[in-house]
């Protein structure tokens, strides 16, 4: 039984400690913290109502080491969890390395001033955190996290080779509003208008944003839009797996999203730069954060269903197959469980069950670790039981385009 810290109290941040709360066996005494600290208590409040387990909460800005490492030293806990924003991931990490606790997050570091999300400058801790005898776990979300896990369980136990991977995140949920994003809208929007990259015969592919468009009909859901863009797990999967020929992402987006988000971006209101505003700096995507509701005020309106796999070809004893692992999460469950929608659920829950196998040690290590890195058998059990169960279909042939 051990302590655990979780900084962020978002949706993702609200999802974990519901069910680290619901894990009392794994999880003895949860904390959260988060820059403001009412927004700790009404997740504490909501744990106490659907789980009666009572949660400690504190207030942390965690861009400054300095505090980070004095909660950490009166919390005692075995590991942090970053449900914070990317910004923060170095220097939780770093005040991790100064207290001698295991790290895990959902999300790769980003600079404020550049929308360059990549694992570098994560990487560099490898050696701080072998020699310290530490885990850092990135990217324990859905995707990165269980797309990552799921091309490990693809590997270990369904194909022999992996020849190409496509991995489909399709959000079939309706919160009836025009525009909104399901999750911290300056980070969804700086990851939606970057250009599109993909990995195809050891080198990137670089296109125009959202300019490549598929239909594919989601199980569960329907028949969607799906677009190609870079994401995160590519290039670590890009790395970690050189065998795969082609690697490639796609997210589906409505219509009417797509057209709220061309005209943001055409009148500048997605810039990350600094404009004047009345005589003090402003950025634009930081005041649209503002302007656009809240993802976690989200939970009560939206109604459907996502469906997030990975489609991978290759060969299984001599056999050319097609693979298909999925999972499919109802906004409306992971509402009525947690008080939050299926997008925070399918991140917080992968982070919860993340930080349970450090803590009883069935994922072991020193060292910064990406998720397909790691065992992903007591992963895919934690899953199935944790309220994200998936299943495999066998494709009769790859994919057309
Ligand atoms: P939210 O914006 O809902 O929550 C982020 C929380 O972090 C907020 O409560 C915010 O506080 C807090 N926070 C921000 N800055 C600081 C700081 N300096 N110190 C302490 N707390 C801070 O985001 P989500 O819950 O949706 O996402 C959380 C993380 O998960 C993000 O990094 C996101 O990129 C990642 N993510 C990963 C996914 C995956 O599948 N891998 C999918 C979705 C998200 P306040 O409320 O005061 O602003």
């Amino acid at each position: 039984m051990s302590r655990v810290l979780v900084i962020g109290a978002g949706g993702a941040g609200s999802v974990a400690v519901h069910k680290m709360a619901q894990c009392s066996d794994v999880f003895s005494h949860v904390t959260l913290a988060s820059r403001r600290i009412h927004k700790c208590n009404e997740v504490a409040q909501s744990v106490k109502e659907k789980t009666g387990v009572g949660i400690d909460t504190a207030e942390l800005d965690a861009d400054d080491v300095k505090a980070t490492v004095a909660l950490i030293n009166s919390v005692r806990p075995k590991v942090v969890v970053n449900l914070a924003l990317p910004y923060q991931d170095l220097s939780i990490m770093d005040a991790c390395l100064e207290t001698g606790v295991h790290y895990l997050d959902t999300a790769n570091y980003e600079p404020r001033d550049e929308a360059r999300f990549e694992y570098s400058w994560q990487w560099a801790y490898q050696d701080r955190f072998k020699a310290a005898g530490l885990m850092a776990v990135l990217g324990s979300g859905f995707d990165p996290g269980v797309t990552s896990i799921f091309t490990g369980y693809t590997r270990k136990h369904l194909l022999d080779r992996i020849d190409t991977l496509d991995i489909l995140d399709c959000n079939g949920g309706d919160h009836g509003l025009p525009f909104a994003t399901n999750f911290n809208p300056e980070i969804n929007l700086r990851e939606i208008t970057a250009p599109s990259r993909h990995w195809e015969n050891g080198e990137w592919v670089v296109g125009p944003a959202l300019a490549h468009k598929q239909a594919f009909d989601f199980e569960a859901v329907g028949p969607k839009n799906m677009y190609l863009m870079y994401h995160e797990e590519l290039e670590s999967l890009a790395k970690f797996y050189p065998e795969i020929k082609r690697i490639r992402f796609w997210m589906t987006f409505g219509d009417s999203y797509l057209k709220h988000l061309e005209v943001l971006q055409n009148v500048g209101m997605t810039r990350i730069d600094p404009v004047m505003f009345e005589g003090r700096e402003i950025i634009p995507i930081q005041f649209l954060k503002a302007l656009l509701p809240e993802p976690s005020s989200l939970g009560p309106l939206t109604k459907g269903k996502t469906n997030i796999g990975t489609i991978a070809t290759g060969v299984k004893d001599g056999v050319q197959k097609t693979v298909y692992v999925l999972n499919i999460c109802d906004h409306e469950a992971a509402f009525a469980e947690t008080g939050n929608q299926a997008i925070s659920y399918t991140t917080g829950v992968p982070a919860m069950i993340g930080a349970a196998l450090i803590v009883t040690g069935q994922w072991q290590g020193a060292g910064v670790y990406n998720m397909e890195q790691l065992d992903p058998d007591p992963f895919m059990d934690m899953l199935n039981k944790q309220g994200l169960p998936w299943k495999v279909v066998d494709l009769p042939a790859p994919l057309s385009f």
